[in-house]
């Protein structure tokens, strides 16, 4: 350390201390004059030794406390200073008291704490803009993914959308079907068409409820058997969904040990999707999906045609209701004949069709000889099961194109298309007879021993060309049978007629 680095305090102790000592030493002499004598009489030299002994005390004392206010003090205030900015206090400062080395120690280092003040301003700042990019950065990805978002569910709602007008605008199309057979068409080119599947199979439920009859199909061969195909509760894949009333996907049809492959109909493994058409807890039919990619359906394809089923579940339901409504309008409900008025209905365009391709038509009357009779003996159940095992007798004994109806009580009429009366007459006879020979229940308390019925012919176009004409023709023949024993069949003879009307 040089000279000219010491402060001017340490410079004036360091000169100061021993003139100051020998100041001390001289005063103390004169306080201590009256002694002098004493001190000539001790040797001159311990005196000087004494003098320089305490001179350098006091210039130990005097640097020792100079050295505590000019060095020590101001250290001690740097390095209290130096802790504090330790502890991130960059704004304290150390006091500087003198221009000496530790007064530019402190200077300095005031300086420092002040770039580092500066610095760390900028450090702040440039950290609040970082985490403010930051901020921004996370905003903007979080608008990214709300836009994403936005974009996905506008598309999701856009297919929603179509989904909803394709299906409302099938349902329009199901609900106004009236015939499994055109609703199963209508199925059929929606499936193919609009939604673009090469593989389907719609089945329902056939009538008795045992099983489940294919009605429409695509994506097979014309001899396939497919088409003809059933399926009972449980069997294959469609069996096991008629069952459980649940809809069941195949990702992978070579996992499944239950797929039949349409009964070996078609060896083809991919993905199978077989939904159930359920309404009110009922399975009416199945319709099944076949892709040939594995995992080929997605969740919303099969959620929408889960929709697709519940809409042709309710037009299935509509379909039979309206048949059944239908059918009991033309039918009669104790024989499951047609009835009065459809026999009003369909006679009338018989005659008509005979009129136009000049054919014969044959009406037979029939009614059953002394019913009366045997409802009184058996009672009115048992009559209600005798007319209904004749209705299925004559049934059993007539073409497909008659057309055989309950005209009324134990009445009944039988149409023979292309007849004219005399084979008219045959059949009659033929059916008369077998009318005797059915061995009846209790019909041996008869009046023949047996049951009998008595018939009337009349034919177009010899007995009129409208349908009351005819009729009467057959009743009034009907009259003569009745009049000629019962059990007979006669075939209305205009002059007979007008003579038994004279
Ligand atoms: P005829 O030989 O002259 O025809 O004698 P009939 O007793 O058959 O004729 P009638 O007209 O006197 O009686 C008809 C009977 O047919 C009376 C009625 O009880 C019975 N009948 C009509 N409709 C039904 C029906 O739906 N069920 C039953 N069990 N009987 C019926
Ligand atoms: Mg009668
Ligand atoms: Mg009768």
């Amino acid at each position: 350390m040089s000279l000219k680095r010491l402060s001017l305090g340490m410079k004036m102790a360091l000169v100061a201390s021993p003139v100051l000592s020998l100041i001390v030493v001289g005063l103390t002499s004169i306080v201590f004059s009256p002694k002098i004598q004493l001190i000539t009489q001790i040797s001159w030299h311990f005196f000087l030794l004494f003098l320089v002994v305490v001179t350098i005390l006091l210039t130990l004392l005097n640097f020792t406390f100079l050295s505590y206010f000019f060095v020590d003090r101001p250290l001690k205030e740097l390095i209290a200073i130096m802790a504090t900015a330790e502890k991130r206090d960059f704004l304290a400062r150390a006091p500087v008291r003198s221009t000496d080395i530790i007064g530019q120690l402190a200077q300095n280092f005031n300086h420092l704490l002040e770039r580092i003040t500066i610095l760390d301003a900028f450090k702040i700042e440039t950290e609040r803009e970082l985490i403010s990019a930051q901020e921004e950065l996370k905003y903007k990805k979080t608008m990214e993914e709300n836009s994403r978002l936005i974009e996905k569910t506008n598309l999701e709602l856009q297919d929603r959308l179509k989904e909803l007008s394709l299906l409302h605008e099938f349902s329009q199309k199901i609900t106004s079907t009236l015939e499994v057979d055109e609703l199963s068409h209508i199925l059929s080119a929606f499936i193919v068409k609009t939604l673009e599947f090469k593989e389907f199979v719609f089945l329902v439920l056939d009538e008795q409820e045992k099983n489940l009859t294919v009605r429409a199909a695509e994506g097979f061969d014309e001899s396939s058997g497919v088409y003809a195909m059933s399926f009972h509760p449980g069997e294959g894949i469609t069996g096991r969904v008629w069952k459980q009333k649940k809809t069941d996907y195949i990702p992978d049809t070579r996992m499944e040990r239950h797929y039949l492959y349409y009964k070996g109909e078609k060896r083809q493994d991919g993905s199978f999707l077989s939904i159930p058409l359920v309404f009110k807890n009922r399975v009416q039919g199945v319709l099944n999906f076949f892709r040939p990619g594995f995992n080929s359906f997605s969740p919303e394809e099969i959620q929408f045609l889960n929709t697709l089923a519940v809409e042709i579940g309710i037009a299935l339901v509509n379909v039979k209701l309206y048949s059944k409504t239908r059918e009991l309008s033309v039918r009669d409900e104790l024989t499951q004949l047609y009835n009065r008025r459809h026999f009003q209905t369909v006679f009338p365009l018989e005659i008509k069709r005979a009129q136009r391709f000049g054919k014969s038509l044959s009406l037979l009357m029939m009614d059953l000889d002394h019913f009366k009779k045997y409802n009184d003996s058996h009672g009115h159940l048992e009559g209600d099961e005798c007319l209904k095992e004749f209705a299925n007798l004559i049934l059993g004994n007539i073409r497909e194109v008659d057309f055989f109806a309950r005209f009324g009580g134990e009445e009944f009429v039988l149409v023979l298309p292309n007849t004219p009366k005399e084979d008219a007459v045959k059949v009659g006879e033929k059916l008369r007879l077998a009318v005797r020979e059915r061995p009846f229940h209790k019909a041996e308390s008869q009046p023949r021993g047996s049951l009998s019925v008595s018939m009337g012919v009349s034919s177009f176009p010899e007995d009129g060309d409208a349908m009351e004409e005819i009729i009467d023709a057959a009743d009034i023949a009907l009259y003569q049978a009745k009049g000629a024993g019962r059990d007979h069949v006669l075939g209305y003879c205009k002059d007979d007629s007008v003579k038994k009307l004279a």
